[in-house]
């Protein structure tokens, strides 16, 4: 069960640096040397054993050793298997009168009970070996048993774990803790974080620095979550990130930063999204674009596990305009083709009514994708899925076509395909015999966005009915580059908002236009994308006070009251500037092949953002809510209800 990975994993732990080296040599010097000699790291100093479960092999034969560990498993009496973080080992249970106590204790326990035992290892007795098993060649002949505590009956044995429900786990997490996905989960992430303070601080130079959670609003970007204070009205806010104090931090002549920062965002938790979540946040003076990308290319490869297939760098980069014409998204996932197609000069006389209709307003466009052996693979009730939603969420219309033969379409469209369009169909899509063509028209963007969906769609539909199409192995780095500065806002398209955030530099030759026509203008943002997931983003910033105090008052409508403390430090002196941020628990996610960031955390939220181990958010009686000037305005039935409505997928877990 535990399987060589951990092993590796706890070989490829760095060496203690120097100072740790000092602390320990008073106090274990002999393992010490052991260790550094070996590089591995000692697992066993200060502590009440001798040696882990899971590093016992045939050259430890004949040792004398101490272990402590869970009891996992008892056979007839006669075999414990003793676990603990790395690994299994096999315990005989000595069976002689003169043993009696020993016995007694290591057949009493109960399961998941902790113990210490004390014996000799010793080769399993010829064809009894377990070679699926990492100590399957030893086991321990033991002398003296300890109880060190009992466990009660548990809601769940700790290797089903997976199989039990999300919410479960969440509420007993210190067990699901101890199963060997979440040890795997863990230790991984751990090993990544210190290969890249390792990187970052002793490669080149960066200074960790811890910045405040208790802080104040801030204009744009995410809902923050708020924190009363005793002063009446006032209230701190948790930051989204440390993007203010990042900036200032250059401004203050760090030069270099780094923080494994808590960002906490308001927003719900989604398999990819936690309400508090950890960022590898980065800043440094006097760079440009290309030193970032360089930078985090460089670190991703030297903290990228060494049971993954190499990084491969540079990454390449796509303009955001590509990305979404060719993939409906600022998120593409490269793996596998099915880009998007415009077809829209096909169209142009078009006797079909929405194409017509499309074609005929601003930015009107036909857009198709043409999916791999489709009409194979694809019900019938795939396809009617497919219109519903695209009916449902993009108000629009798709269309199948199906290929039989190049020039048969099967399709409510095929009598208005001439045979010139069907040619050129087959040209621009290169469909095969058995694909199938989604067809649909729209605003460019809209139609992209809707056929990005539906490309990802049907790619996890080909999958689950067995088609390869992305090789679980590979991982598929990209920059995203090009971004506008600001976007249309979404629920009122005649402003603007920005695509990235407001302290994002202007592209250089496109700062005349700001003042212009600012929905014109390219930005200096670059967002990093692995497997289709936006695992960071980061940009250079605006470093001059005139400038950030237009794009802010001007452009954004914000109140510019609320950050003069960073316009005014702008004012003094501030390098120019840049960063990122990569997004750890994705980042984690992705690497471990977790099916959600909650399993690559150690005490996640769950969906509405609740402990369900602890129950908070928990209530606070209202005397406590005296010295901080608040008190709770309690819903009705009927807002309580609408609320409960506007979430209705949301269960616990
Ligand atoms: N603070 C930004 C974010 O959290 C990242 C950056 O611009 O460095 O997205």
């Amino acid at each position: 069960m535990f399987s060589c990975w951990l092993s590796r994993l706890c070989r490829g732990l760095s060496t203690p640096t120097r100072r740790t080296t000092q602390l320990i040599w008073s106090s274990a010097s002999r393992r010490l040397v052991r260790s550094s000699q070996r590089r591995i790291p000692e697992l066993s100093s200060f502590v009440a054993r001798t040696n882990t479960c899971g590093e016992l092999r045939s050259s430890h034969l004949g040792q004398e050793v101490t272990l402590c560990g869970w009891i996992q498993f008892r056979r007839q009496n006669i075999f414990l298997v003793l676990r603990d973080f790395h690994g299994l080992v096999q315990v005989v249970i000595p069976q002689d009168e003169s043993a009696a106590s020993v016995k007694k204790i290591l057949c009493e326990a109960p399961m998941e009970s902790v113990v210490q035992v004390s014996g000799t290892v010793i080769s399993r007795p010829p064809g009894q070996e377990n070679p699926k098993m990492p100590t399957g060649e030893i086991e321990i002949k033991v002398k003296t048993a300890k109880l060190l505590n009992s466990c009660k009956k548990l809601p769940f044995e700790i290797k089903d774990f997976m199989k039990k429900t999300e919410a479960l786990r969440l509420q007993y997490r210190y067990l699901d803790l101890r199963s060997v996905q979440m040890q795997y989960n863990l230790r991984l992430r751990s090993q990544m974080v210190m290969k890249m303070r390792e990187y970052l601080c002793n490669l080149h130079g960066f200074v960790d620095v811890e910045t405040p959670t208790l802080f104040k609003r801030t204009p744009g970007g995410a809902k923050e979550f708020i924190i009363p204070s005793r002063e009446p009205g006032k209230f701190y806010s948790l930051p989204q990130s440390p993007q203010q104090f990042k900036q200032l931090l250059m401004v203050g002549g760090l030069d270099r930063y780094f923080q494994v920062a808590r960002c906490y965002r308001d927003e719900g938790s989604r398999p990819d999204r936690q309400p508090e979540f950890t960022q590898i946040d980065i800043e440094m003076s006097f760079v440009d674009q290309t030193g970032i990308q360089s930078l985090i290319e460089g670190l991703l490869q030297y903290s990228w596990p060494s049971d993954k297939d190499p990084v491969a760098v540079p990454f390449p980069s796509m303009p955001f305009a590509e990305a979404l014409a060719s993939y409906g998204t600022d998120k593409p996932d490269t793996r596998f083709g099915m880009k998007i197609v415009d077809i829209s000069d096909m169209f142009r006389n078009t006797e079909v009514g929405f194409l017509q209709d499309a074609l005929s307003k601003p930015q009107g466009t036909v857009k198709a994708i043409c999916i791999h052996k489709g009409a194979k693979y694809l019900k019938r009730k795939d396809i009617e899925s497919i219109r519903k939603f695209a009916a449902d969420h993009f108000n629009e219309e798709v269309l199948p076509i199906f290929l039989k033969t190049n020039e048969n379409w099967n399709s409510p469209v095929a009598k208005f395909i001439m045979e010139e369009q069907g040619l050129e169909l087959v040209k621009l899509l290169e469909t095969q015999e058995e694909d199938v063509v989604l067809l649909t028209a729209g605003e460019h963007k809209r139609a992209c966005s809707l056929m990005g969906k539906l490309r990802l769609e049907c790619a996890d539909l080909l999958e689950a009915r067995g088609v390869v199409l992305r090789d679980p192995a590979l991982f598929s780095f990209l920059w995203v580059v090009d971004f506008p500065l600001f976007l249309p806002k979404e629920e009122n398209p005649q402003e603007l908002e920005s695509a990235h955030h407001p302290f994002t530099a202007p592209h250089p030759s496109d700062i005349h236009l700001l003042y212009t026509e600012p929905h014109k203008v390219r930005s200096q943002h670059y967002d990093l994308v692995l497997n289709g997931n936006e695992i960071g983003g980061g940009s250079i910033r605006i470093h001059n006070s005139e400038l950030q105090h237009y794009v802010l008052a001007t452009v954004l409508k914000e109140d510019v009251k609320l950050l003069s403390h960073l316009l005014q430090a702008l004012d003094f002196g501030a390098p120019p500037h840049g960063g990122i941020a990569l997004g750890l628990d994705r980042l984690m996610c992705l690497v471990t092949g977790a099916p959600s960031i909650r399993d690559v955390i150690a005490f996640p939220k769950s969906f509405r953002g609740h402990d369900l181990m602890s129950n908070a958010p928990d209530s606070i009686p209202p005397e406590e809510l005296k010295p901080y000037h608040i008190q709770v305005s309690w819903p009705t039935d009927a807002e309580t209800e609408k609320s409960s409505l506007n979430h209705p997928c949301r269960s616990e877990s």
